[in-house]
């Protein structure tokens, strides 16, 4: 997958596009997988990189939901389910199963949180993927040793799907170019174009890279720009209604001793009423999240330093080692493009997390909500609309079974790091066979080769450091300051790559120093 490629397909392509989706995070990705599965002229444009927003800033579960099943939302945890099942199933080489222990400190949670879970193994049939059971006080300590043992009255063992968001979605980006779909990022959409009978026919785009501007036609046009939504929108309608209430939601990164046997926690109730996860990741431990209402969608959201404090202070509560400010290797924060409630009052953990698809008078279909492991399901529903509304002649989806780009069931997720490359895997062992350099270690810790900024520029659309270091290697998540470390290697080894001058070093250098910023706790 190359950009330069992308812009050519792009400037030759003749007639009109079927379908053009605009936002490259996990419901417009998706969307482009099924729409060119289903063999439609498919063309995204995403205005910064793939899963710039929301999609890189998840809580990286595939995952039903549990806290939907407290909720009675079962329509919501059944279809999630099911999901969860097919993600694996499709791309076993990006999802794993992790085991969750919901610690026990009365007497009663433990047959309470039994119960629940199995109806939760219930509720997911053929495509469960491991019992839930419940623990001894002396089972959860060897499971969680980091525990804290102070009225410790047992625990539950249930399994979710884990994941990688952003390397999800640059492989649902290849597995969409596999299947003819054109995919850009740094493409930002402008303006809405419409025929003489107010009908959308197409959309104006600003190439970021060369200023070029781009007037694309299309039958169909999709807003898939999650918190940007109501933005897209008003291209379409200035006098539409704001629908999206962002609310953000943000994890801190700790080393791995703080969960050292890679059995993730779950906190089914924190003083918020939230639920609270300490999940193993990429050899680090990724705990949170909050809800915290924002007035304006950003693209690089800063976390509040209350919210910072009261995982910190949660996380406490059951733990032994408690983590401080000092152990704190990464923060990030991501918005939830919720549906804005009716009524004034409702606060946003009460509002659905359904997806919704809307059509405006003029065609525009917006498709908002969801979570990304229903990804697959929200872009089948989606793109069945967009048949309807452009025309189209019908086509049945395909996804339920069609594996994602680089599917290959025999790799290790939890231990080998170059596993999300999938059957790639072995492309980049060749480079680092071809040239010694390509093997070197850039990062003992992350961990990191020379081999993968290749590979990534290459083949994967990188083209910042930010691109690199945030989505396609996880480094910006995972350790703010070792990323900086590394940072000028990296952007040595790119600008080589893509041919740019030592200028360039310096601006990206410049520019990822003030994204890191988002990322890094400054202690007083
Ligand atoms: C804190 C948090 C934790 C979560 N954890 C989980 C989890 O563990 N599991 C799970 O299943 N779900 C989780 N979710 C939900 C999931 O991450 C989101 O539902 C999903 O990522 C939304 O994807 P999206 O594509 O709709 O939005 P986004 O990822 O935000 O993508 C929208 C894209 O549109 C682009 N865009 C905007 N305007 C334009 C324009 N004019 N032109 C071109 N492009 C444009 C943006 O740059 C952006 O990349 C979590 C959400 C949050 C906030």
């Amino acid at each position: 997958m190359n950009r330069d490629t992308m812009i050519q397909k792009l400037q030759s392509h003749e007639g009109i596009w079927d379908i053009l989706i605009i936002g490259g995070g996990a419901t417009g990705l998706g969307i482009a997988v099924d729409s060119a599965a289903r063999g439609y002229k498919t063309l995204l444009l995403e205005q910064h990189d793939f899963a710039k927003g929301t999609s890189s800033r998840s809580t990286k579960l595939v995952h039903g939901g549990v806290r939907y099943l407290q909720q009675g939302d079962i329509s919501l945890v059944l279809e999630a389910l099911k999901e969860r099942g097919l993600m694996i199933q499709n791309a076993p080489h990006l999802v794993s199963n992790q085991a969750f222990v919901i610690p026990n400190y009365s007497w009663w949670d433990g047959p309470f949180y039994q119960l629940g879970l199995k109806i939760y193994d219930f509720m997911s049939g053929d495509l469960g993927i491991g019992s839930s059971k419940r623990l001894s006080v002396k089972e959860t300590i060897r499971h969680i040793p980091t525990i804290d043992q102070k009225e410790l009255a047992g625990g539950v063992i249930y399994f979710d799907g884990q994941f990688d968001d952003a390397r999800m979605a640059i492989s649902l980006a290849k597995t969409a170019a596999h299947s003819d779909g054109v995919l850009l990022n740094y493409m930002k959409v402008e303006k809405i174009m419409k025929n003489k009978e107010g009908i959308i026919e197409g959309v104006v785009a600003l190439d970021l890279e060369t200023q070029e501007k781009y007037q694309v036609q299309s039958k169909v046009v999709i807003n898939a720009t999650g918190v940007f939504a109501d933005a897209v929108k008003k291209m379409d309608d200035p006098s539409t209604k704001e629908m999206i209430q962002p609310s953000q939601g943000t994890h801190i990164v700790l080393d791995a001793s703080f969960l050292p046997n890679k059995y993730a926690i779950m906190v089914p109730h924190t003083k918020d009423g939230r639920v609270l996860f300490a999940v193993p990741w990429h050899n680090k431990v990724v705990v949170g999240t909050t809800d915290t209402v924002i007035d304006k969608p950003l693209l690089e959201p800063h976390f509040q330093l209350e919210e910072v404090e009261f995982i910190l202070e949660t996380a406490s509560q059951y733990l032994t080692k408690k983590p401080t400010k000092k152990d704190i290797l990464s923060v990030f924060s991501g918005l939830r493009p919720l549906a804005k409630p009716e009524g004034d009052k409702q606060s946003t953990k009460e509002i659905s997390r359904h997806h919704k698809v809307m059509i405006s008078s003029s065609g525009l279909i917006t498709v908002i909500g969801g979570k990304w492991t229903t990804y697959r399901k929200m872009a089948e529903d989606t793109v069945d609309n967009a048949i309807l509304i452009g025309g189209l002649q019908g086509s049945k989806c395909t996804t339920h079974n069609l594996p994602i780009f680089g599917y290959d069931k025999n790799l290790n997720l939890t231990e080998d790091p170059l596993a999300v490359y999938g059957i790639e895997k072995q492309a980049l062992l060749d480079l680092e066979a071809e040239d010694p350099m390509y093997g070197s270690i850039i990062s003992e810790s992350l961990p990191l080769k020379a081999s993968q900024i290749i590979w990534a520029v290459r083949q994967e659309m990188a083209r910042t450091l930010e691109d690199m270091l945030a989505r396609r290697v996880r480094g910006l998540f995972l350790d703010v300051n070792e990323s900086l470390r590394i940072a000028p290697r990296v952007a040595y080894i790119m600008a080589n790559e893509l041919k740019k001058s030592p200028d360039w070093i310096k601006n990206q250098l410049t520019e990822f120093r003030a994204t890191a910023e988002h990322y890094q706790l400054v202690l007083d």
